[in-house]
């Protein structure tokens, strides 16, 4: 429960939030539709639309005909969406990507950078902000229009202390201050975040998708990775570890070792790499013979997810036992979210998700064991599936424009 009140610099932020947000989300429109739209007099609006068009924000449009009196005409604003952009820094285990974002998410431009496993953790955001200073330059973009830059990583982030508490082998430093070191190195405002909630929160601002209140993004990639939305807002959690679906325990002796420094984890059974790893543990012959007559003459470090699936698919029994496995635990562990929170949707990110086979399988096991109520969850894939890494943590730094209304933080 709020139980301050808003100083006025805080409504003018609020007010002047709503209208950006109003604009990225329902494109152009006149002061009189943004009025009604965001519930503030049509003199407040022109107040705040005079303002943000002499910051360049926004930018008057075509005028169009309206309402049923004849020659009653209305001109149009829209965004701005070259008047600013962000740069942002993903950081994942063995590569990190540079980009920068316009105010509409759009790109300015992106690079990958590849990282060693625990990478040293000074050296390595030296390298990346100088590099990604430079790739600002060459892709002229002034100083002065450059809001700040978004930083995501895996792992356990504290947002609230800037800190990134452990990255599960992407840096070699626990407890590392990263969003300080950033700000330090740029001389830019930095805003931090940990990657899955990065993309998912990219994957809202793309979307402009305001019908699914809560919403589970699921990310399957080297692990398994989740954020959860209530209300349209990103829920961390009491810690940080909201979502943190990944290690949850599932198997309670003898399981194998994690990157979290437990054993057990779910990730370790149904994650991409644990289904390749499993895989690739008993191929032979004798044990899986479908498998070895596709890849016989390939290197255990070249044999692809992808292949590993047509072999279940093709009925490798004991190829077909460890899939099954993970989609079955996984789901499972996602049915526990379902009664929990009860989400009007759930997104699928990763490459895995493109494999038909194992998305028709995963698809299947969660219509198991739902009651109709339950069961009225939307799942889909997202329609960025692999497209969000690019701007992310750029988007990371745009939403936290949006929501200071446009005005720097003090
Ligand atoms: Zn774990």
């Amino acid at each position: 429960m709020k139980l301050e009140g808003d100083n006025m610099a805080n409504v003018k932020r609020t007010n002047r939030s709503a209208v950006l947000r109003n604009l990225h989300e329902n494109g152009s429109t006149s002061r009189k539709r943004l009025s009604e739209a965001v519930k503030l007099t049509p003199a407040t609006i022109s107040k705040i639309v005079a303002d943000l068009i002499e910051e360049g924000l926004l930018t008057t449009g075509p005028v169009i005909e309206t309402g049923k009196s004849v020659g009653r005409r209305e001109v149009l604003v829209e965004l701005n969406a070259h008047a600013r952009c962000a740069l942002g820094i993903l950081i994942n285990i063995g590569e990190a990507r540079l980009s920068a974002v316009w105010l509409d998410g759009s790109t300015a431009f992106y690079e990958t950078v590849s990282l060693p496993r625990k990478a040293p953790a000074d050296e390595t955001v030296e390298m990346l902000t100088k590099r990604l200073m430079e790739l600002a330059e060459e892709h002229h973009l002034e100083r002065e229009k450059i809001i700040g830059v978004g930083v995501a990583i895996r792992g356990i982030t504290d947002t609230k202390n800037r800190v990134i508490r452990h990255s599960f082998s992407a840096l070699d430093q626990e407890e590392y201050p990263l969003a300080e070191r950033v700000e330090m190195l740029t001389g830019l405002p930095v805003i931090m975040e940990n990657n899955v909630r990065s993309l998912f929160l990219a994957q809202m601002f793309e979307a402009r998708d305001k019908s699914s209140k809560s919403q589970y993004f699921l990310r399957c990639e080297y692990g398994i990775g989740a954020s959860l939305s209530l209300d349209d807002k990103i829920w961390r959690g009491e810690t940080g570890r909201c979502s943190e679906i990944g290690h949850v325990p599932v198997i309670r002796r003898g399981g194998k070792p994690c990157a979290c420094g437990k054993s057990g984890c779910l990730e370790t059974i149904a994650s991409p790499s644990a289904i390749r790893e499993d895989a690739i543990a008993i191929m032979s012959p004798t044990e899986t013979p479908v498998l070895w007559n596709m890849l016989k003459h390939t290197k255990d470090e070249e044999v692809s997810l992808d292949a590993i699936l047509e072999a279940a698919r093709c009925g490798d029994e004991k190829i077909a036992q460890i899939v099954d496995r993970a989609v079955n635990l996984l789901t499972s562990t996602l049915k526990t979210v379902i009664y929990t929170i009860n989400p009007a949707k759930i997104v699928l990110y990763g490459q895995l998700f493109e494999n038909s086979f194992y998305l028709s399988r995963f698809l299947a096991e969660m219509e198991e064991g739902l009651d109709s109520e339950a069961g009225r969850v939307t799942i889909e894939k997202s329609p960025y599936n692999l497209m969000l890494e690019k701007k992310a943590a750029g988007i990371l730094m745009v939403e936290h424009f949006y929501e200071l209304g446009g005005i720097p933080d003090e």
